[in-house]
């Protein structure tokens, strides 16, 4: 209820879309809030980089595409006036072999199709289960990667090549994704790709500048949250910013939006129950490393093809990254997710940009490179990977743990969300969903 928060102080820790979600709603509901960020810049795993490109054009380092279901994304943006436009309108195809072992270019859909009609009855038992993580159905699935499922029902090659293709997705490769994840996709979503796309206009850092811009509390940059203790009536956050110096600072509640990566090594006071500091220390995150070439001509457009491929390739899935923008230039955006992410880059040790221009052929004759970007997520130090997925060893009654509130402690992030884990809006509904969590917790004593 508006302004039921008057009065009460909430800290914020992180300022990706999940924490600027929350910060913003939990302003609107009346309270007084600080977010803590530990980089220089608002967005976390939202990024444009502008810089370096001809022509003035940019492209998304982290997250790119917004599919149309995005509601609460979608939403934000209307409510900052912020312009979406669709793009890749003709979806993905994908690169590799076909049903006689022939690379080609061939629809997403085939392999995927093959795959939905193999995964149905362990679709139709999950969703028995309500697609609940506390099933028994779920504990079978979540034990099993999808390789060990692929080699069990004799997938054909066209099959496990569309889903090693699926690692420019899910961030895992099939021997370390938990067959949960896939039969979890297809259970609430069908196969992904499908349906309208969409971008933000002027680039997807709009969004969190624009956040951050109406905000009336105070924003900490660079300073980093250690150490959280709570007692019954409020919480003390430990922070340190990049001189060093570590100051406490007071509020009634806490909404930590900060992937669980890093969350691990922040110390609790007293320690979060058991199953939930081992979900949180548990949560892979998939390797990904974004590569963006900016060419003189948009050699991948022919008529009647989609601009978007994912491949079973070292380089990992692409698509044109600035489709909305001027003809030419234009920039080629590639995720390499998974093994994918280590394999780009030792091309790209080896043979520089000529190596991956090179493996590039199937789509036309590369035009010429102008400029260059890499941005591994691996390395970064604010979250070591892309996003989170699921591996077989991740309990998965755990998974609700993630979400869970702790006292006057409420967690948030992509991670958190159980639709919309991996994306931008599963941040901003997170954001949206520990703001009210906060007022629960702390406006009705
Ligand atoms: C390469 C890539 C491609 C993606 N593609 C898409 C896509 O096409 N579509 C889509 O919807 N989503 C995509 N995503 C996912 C999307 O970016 C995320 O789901 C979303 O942005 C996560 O938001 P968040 O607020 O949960 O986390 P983050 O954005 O990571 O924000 C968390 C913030 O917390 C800060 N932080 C961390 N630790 C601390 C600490 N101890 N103290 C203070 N601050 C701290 C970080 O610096 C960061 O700013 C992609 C992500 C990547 C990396």
């Amino acid at each position: 209820m508006l302004g039921a928060l008057g009065g009460k102080h909430v800290i914020v820790a992180g300022a990706g879309l999940a924490g600027l979600s929350a910060a913003r709603e939990l302003e609107r509901r009346g309270a007084t809030v600080t977010l803590v960020e530990a980089r220089a810049r608002v967005g976390g795993r939202v990024w444009t980089l502008r810089d370096g490109f001809a022509a003035g054009q940019h492209a998304e380092a982290g997250a790119d595409l917004i599919e149309g279901e995005q509601t609460h994304l979608r939403r934000l943006a209307r409510d900052l006036g912020l312009k979406t436009v669709r793009i890749l309108r003709d979806s993905f195809g994908f690169y590799g072999p076909d049903a006689k072992g022939r690379r080609r270019i061939h629809a997403m859909s085939g392999g995927l199709a093959m795959v939905g009609a193999r995964i149905g009855g362990l679709v139709g038992d999950f969703k028995l289960a309500e697609q609940r993580w506390d099933s028994a159905i779920a504990a079978r699935l979540a034990r099993r990667s999808v390789a060990e499922w692929l080699d069990g029902i004799h997938a054909p090659l066209e099959m496990k090549a569309a889903l090693r293709g699926f690692r420019g997705f899910f961030l895992a490769d099939p021997e370390d994704l938990s067959l949960i994840a896939l039969v979890e996709q297809f259970a609430s979503d069908g196969t992904p790709g499908r349906g309208e796309i969409l971008r933000i206009r002027d680039g997807n850092d709009r969004l969190p500048a624009e956040v951050v811009r109406r905000l009336r509390g105070r924003v900490l940059m660079r300073t980093v949250l250690r150490r959280i203790r709570q007692t019954e009536r409020s919480v003390t956050a430990s922070i340190e910013d990049d001189s060093g110096r570590v100051t406490e600072i007071d509020g009634d509640a806490i909404v930590v939006a900060i992937p669980a990566s890093t969350a691990r090594h922040v110390v609790f006071e007293p320690s979060l129950p058991e199953p939930q500091q081992s979900a949180i220390a548990r949560l892979r995150y998939g390797p990904a490393t974004r590569l963006l070439l900016q060419f003189e001509r948009r050699f991948w457009k022919k008529r009647g093809r989609p601009l978007a491929f994912g491949t079973d390739l070292p380089i990992g899935a692409l698509w044109d990254g600035n489709e909305q923008q001027a003809r030419t230039p234009g920039i080629l955006t590639f995720l390499a997710g998974g093994n994918a992410s280590r394999e780009t880059r030792q091309v790209l040790a080896a043979e520089g940009e000529a190596g991956i221009v090179r493996r590039l052929t199937w789509l036309g004759r590369p035009s010429t490179l102008l400029a260059s970007k890499t941005i591994v997520w691996d390395d970064d130090p604010w979250v070591g990977g892309g996003y989170a997925y699921f591996d077989p060893g991740f309990d998965p009654l755990c998974r609700a743990w993630l979400a869970r509130p702790a006292g006057r402690i409420v967690f948030a992030g992509e991670h958190t969300s159980v639709r919309w884990q991996g994306y931008m809006n599963g941040a901003i509904e997170s954001g949206l969903r520990a703001a009210a969590e906060a007022d629960a917790l702390v406006a009705s004593q």
